[in-house]
């Protein structure tokens, strides 16, 4: 997180620099607040918000002729957090028996990884945790499932080659049941052939594994690093699915963050966990305040 926290506050990182302008003390003539635009939008912001949050500080800024940079900064804390929804449930719910949390997205976005590294942080709350491996298309995905699965010392449960992800998926939350584990976490297959044959295929190991016990918590992966294009993706994903939280991965890389105001704002669905490095420990719940304090830096 700390690490996060220096990227943010980066000078080069559009969205702090946005937010820097309005704190030097600088006349804030039309200009000033054009730039502010366009650099939120290099942030990968999205038009809606950015054009939603220069509104507001224009307003507030202008009819309180804010001058002094403490008041300043209090109004770009609050109007940043308001987009991102403070008062969301963060939370992951693995409430069950077994507690049941479906990962889903595009392939390459992190899927396996997350899976991975969700599963090293439950085992450190004590949690009993079983891994099912429901990619079944991709022949090498079982594979690292499993690869994670012994790092972080949990059983993964495996079909043959082609299975039928539900079943699956199905397997594993009956094994994990019969077992009394506490959590059971499925992979899933992120091909993205068409929206209806995607519907179709979520949809049915959802229910498949519903059949066993109710799944807890809808996780949707996205990839930072892909911007307006991770968001086109996982807004299909989020119709075709409940998806109850997003984890936004590869935040260490090039990405600007400002995709976690869109993610809140398009798909209304909350940023859960940031995926911050390829490592079974760089995964951390995401804190809104501590993500604009350090834009704000
Ligand atoms: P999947 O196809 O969605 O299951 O994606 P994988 O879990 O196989 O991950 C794809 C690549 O992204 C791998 O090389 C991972 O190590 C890498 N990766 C996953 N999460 C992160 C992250 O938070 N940061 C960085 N830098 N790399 C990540």
């Amino acid at each position: 997180l700390q690490r996060l926290r220096a990227r943010l506050a980066r000078s080069d990182n559009p969205l702090s620099k946005a937010m820097l302008t309005l704190l030097s003390g600088k006349q804030l003539d039309e200009e000033t607040w054009e730039d502010f635009e366009d650099t939120l939008l290099t942030a990968d912001l999205g038009v809606g918000p950015t054009t939603q949050l220069t509104e507001r500080l224009r307003q507030r800024f202008t009819v309180d002729g804010v001058t002094d940079p403490e008041q300043a900064r209090n109004i770009l804390r609050e109007e940043l957090l308001t987009l991102i929804g403070p008062d969301s449930d963060r939370s992951i719910n693995t409430a069950g028996e077994p507690g049941v949390v479906m990962v889903v997205g595009v392939n390459g976005t992190g899927k396996t990884t997350t899976v991975g590294k969700l599963a090293r942080v439950l085992v450190a709350e004590d949690a009993d945790v079983l891994l099912g491996a429901a990619d079944t298309f991709r022949a090498a995905a079982a594979e690292q499932l499993a690869t994670w699965g012994e790092r972080v010392g949990v059983p993964t449960v495996r079909g043959e080659e082609a299975a039928d992800p539900a079943s699956v998926a199905f397997e594993a939350v009956k094994v994990g049941k019969e077992n009394g584990v506490d959590v059971v976490l499925i992979d899933t297959a992120g091909r993205l052939h068409t929206k209806t044959g995607l519907m179709d295929e979520l949809g049915k190991v959802k229910r498949v594994i519903e059949r066993q016990a109710p799944v807890s918590e809808v996780l949707l992966v996205i990839d930072a690093t892909t911007g307006q294009n991770g968001l086109t993706q996982a807004r299909i994903f989020s119709e075709v699915v409940d998806v109850t939280g997003v984890v936004l991965t590869k935040l260490d890389g090039s990405a600007k963050g400002g995709i976690i105001v869109q993610i809140q704002n398009e798909l209304g669905v909350p940023v859960k966990l940031v995926g911050l490095g390829e490592g079974a420990d760089d995964l951390a719940p995401f804190d809104p305040e501590m993500f604009v304090d350090a834009l704000l830096d």
